[in-house]
């Protein structure tokens, strides 16, 4: 007999859809104050999460659900690097792949 592995769940800022962590893309304020996206999931900080759907990430932007989230002001080039993250990673400059996001519903 097989157990799941446990995984955390988290809710998406945007649309409140609670999901397993490692479906979600992680944006974290670090002690320093900086806002990053987290692709490791291991960065220490306060963290928001995103399902990765491009209309949260553009409500999340929009209606600073992440800035209020976050409690810090969300930069350009973050943003970008979400918007990167969320459509798949088919902007990423580091060109990562994952599996986990082939199915974009
Ligand atoms: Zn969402």
């Amino acid at each position: 007999m097989r157990r799941p592995r446990h995984v955390p769940q988290r809710s998406c800022v945007a649309c409140r859809q609670v999901r397993p962590k490692t479906d979600l893309v992680r944006i974290v304020r670090t002690p320093l104050g900086e806002v990053k996206v987290d692709v490791t999931g291991k960065l220490a900080g306060r963290g928001a999460y995103l399902c990765g759907a491009a209309a949260c990430v553009e409500q999340a932007l929009k209606q600073r659900k992440l800035v209020r989230a976050l409690g810090v002001a969300v930069g350009e080039d973050v943003v970008r690097e979400i918007r990167a993250s969320a459509s798949g990673g088919a902007r990423s400059a580091e060109g990562q792949t994952s599996d986990r996001r082939a199915m974009n519903t």
